[in-house]
């Protein structure tokens, strides 16, 4: 799906309409909730892709932590 749809695929994210708060929990909070709903979302790849793009710094985008999105893009720089 192209990134640039974004606009179409928040759409049927499985986060729409939930607390943002769920997504940018404190540091001392836990991801889980976060996680387990980007679990089930249709969108998930898209959404990563689009943090990774636009290199979202916090919250939680398909189902990645700040920490693990960065994670993506130093190995993705490595096998570059
Ligand atoms: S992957 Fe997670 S943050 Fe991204 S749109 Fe889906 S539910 Fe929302």
């Amino acid at each position: 799906m192209n990134i640039a749809m974004s606009a179409t695929w928040q759409k049927v994210a499985a986060c729409r309409g939930l607390s943002t708060e769920i997504f940018y929990p404190a540091p001392e909070e836990s991801v889980d909730q976060a996680k387990a709903v980007c679990a089930i979302c249709p969108v998930r790849e898209t959404c990563l892709e689009y943090a990774l793009a636009y290199r979202e710094r916090e919250g939680i985008w398909g189902g990645c932590t700040e920490r693990e999105r960065r994670r993506i893009l130093r190995q993705r720089r490595k096998s570059a």
